[in-house]
């Protein structure tokens, strides 16, 4: 996190009682926040380490209600900030302290507007919680693969507007891959309609891919054609003991095969975090006792039903974890027997964030790198962090089959978060500069936000911030769409 949430220069146009009066006429006194207890969930992030302020909430009902609100503030100069489900850990969905404006929160568009079985495909509008439209999907007989340990409150403009990744990347691809077609409030209020249901569109620019990503700042993403895939059937989840780093991508690697190229999910931990985990979320098992540093969560799913008598997920994977521990990678394994079993293992992989942030203070750099460079970054990485702060305790984990590491620390026992503070931009410059030798990506899923708007300046060139600065003056020439956040101007 930052030393201080002090931000660039951002609009300061107050909301004066004549906006407060149109905004309650467009959305009436249920659309509208002002009470400070009613407000601060909006203004707080999600560890609770950024706290910014607004001068009201606006809660529109309607892609209309969004265009009339953005309209009356673009007229007025008044800044927006955009939020979902404010589950994002970049601080994007939350309000600078020197912020005048408004929280345009979407949580009340949550219907799912039609669902279309035969053609793979759900218009939704942004404020469905990602857990619904999982359910919804599955309640058709289809799937909706974005999935992720906020899934329960996050909400789908959200995960777009992050572009987030999550448990099935290595499979499905990130959000922005998961859609076909968007509606967008524009900065200036206009409503751009791309709700189109087509696979293939080769019309030009292709406008969507603008706004997934832009973490809400070059306009408001209020409806959705989402892709859907057939139903997983078959599943075996299994829990591994693994030598290192590099035996798991090699288990990686020779799974697609084995499997019939049915490898779901593939998913690094390590002892430290799974210890995290057992140790503040209850009911929690650990599935082995192994002596191990490295685990795998490895997930297998088609489609097609086991049939009687022939070879499923679970019998296939048996033998693959029997050839793997022969090879030496594997140290030991479980596969899951029953549906509670698998969400145990699951429940470890997605408890890790609340359960760090129950232990306290600590650094978390969400990089990627090739897949196959992931045991050489861990293994730099970790001396060079260990060199600057021999105390802080690693926790790595991530989505191993992404290249995605979040390259996790928990503070050293006893130390505060002000001291740990002091040692963050050595720390930072060290991983980040690791990355860049490796040619990775300082932010591999969670974007940019507030936290890593000076590290996105530093890394890329100027080319690739000018052509960035363009695209948002062009688009928002008054820098009231969620100002301050990715880029300085
Ligand atoms: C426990 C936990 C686990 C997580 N795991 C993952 C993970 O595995 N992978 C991953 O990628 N992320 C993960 N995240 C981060 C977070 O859940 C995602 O970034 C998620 O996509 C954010 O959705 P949200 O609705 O909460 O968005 P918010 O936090 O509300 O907003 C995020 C950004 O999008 C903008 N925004 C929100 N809605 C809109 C909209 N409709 N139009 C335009 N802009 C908008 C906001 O201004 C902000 O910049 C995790 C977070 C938690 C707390």
């Amino acid at each position: 996190m930052p030393d201080t949430f002090a931000p660039p220069s951002i609009p300061t146009v107050p909301v004066t009682p004549a906006v407060l009066d149109g905004l309650r006429a467009i959305v009436g006194d249920k659309g509208l926040i002002l009470d400070e207890q009613g407000k601060e969930p909006f203004v707080r992030d999600w560890r609770g380490s950024l706290v910014g302020t607004a001068a009201v909430v606006v809660r529109p009902g309607t892609t209309e209600e969004v265009s009339k609100v953005v309209k009356l503030c673009y007229q007025h100069g008044i800044a927006i900030v955009p939020q979902g489900g404010n589950t994002g850990l970049m601080g994007g969905a939350t309000p600078y302290p020197t912020h005048s404006g408004i929280v345009l929160s979407l949580g009340r568009m949550n219907k799912v507007i039609e669902v279309d079985p035969v053609g793979y495909s759900m218009t939704v509008e942004a404020g469905c919680i990602l857990q619904t439209l999982q359910e919804t999907a599955a309640s058709h007989d289809r799937f909706f693969p974005l999935s992720l340990g906020a899934q329960g409150s996050c909400l789908i403009g959200g995960n777009l507007s992050t572009n987030a990744g999550g448990v099935q990347v290595l499979r499905y691809g990130n959000a922005r891959n998961l859609v076909m077609g968007l509606e967008v409030v524009l900065p200036n209020g206009d409503v751009w309609n791309g709700l189109r249901s087509l696979k293939k569109d080769n019309t030009g620019y292709d406008l969507k891919h603008l706004f997934m990503g832009a973490e809400g700042t070059l306009g408001i993403i209020t409806k959705a054609v989402l892709k859907l895939w057939p139903a997983p059937k078959d599943v075996a989840t299994a829990w591994l003991a693994v030598r290192d780093p590099q035996a798991a991508i090699e288990i990686l690697s020779e799974a697609h095969a084995a499997s019939d190229d049915n490898v779901g999910s593939c998913e690094l931990m390590s002892r430290a975090g799974t210890d995290v985990v057992l140790r503040h979320i209850p009911g929690v098992q650990d599935p082995l006792k192994a002596d191990t540093n490295w685990y795998l969560l490895l997930e297998w799913s088609s489609s097609r039903p086991k049939a009687d008598g022939a070879e499923g997920m679970s019998e296939k994977l048996e033998h693959f974890l029997a050839e793997q521990f022969e090879t030496g990678r594997v140290r030991d394994a479980v596969i899951a027997q029953n549906e509670a079993q698998a969400r145990n293992m699951w429940t470890i992989r997605e408890s890790v964030a609340p359960a760090s942030r129950a232990e306290g203070g600590g650094l978390s750099f969400d990089i990627s790198v090739s897949t196959s460079k992931v045991p050489s970054f861990i293994d730099k990485g970790l001396k060079a962090v260990l060199e600057i702060l021999p105390s802080i305790r690693p926790y790595p984990l991530g989505h191993i089959g992404d290249g995605n590491i979040h390259f996790s620390f928990m503070s050293p026992v006893g130390m505060d978060r002000e001291t740990l503070r002091q040692y963050a931009p050595a720390i930072t410059r060290a991983v980040n500069d690791l990355v860049r030798d490796m040619a990775g990506s300082i932010s591999a899923e969670h974007g940019i936000g507030v936290d890593k708007i000076d590290e996105l300046a530093h890394y890329r060139s100027k080319i690739e911030l000018d052509t960035m600065r363009s695209l948002k003056r062009a688009l928002d020439p008054k820098n009231i769409m969620n100002p301050g956040k990715i880029l300085r101007l």
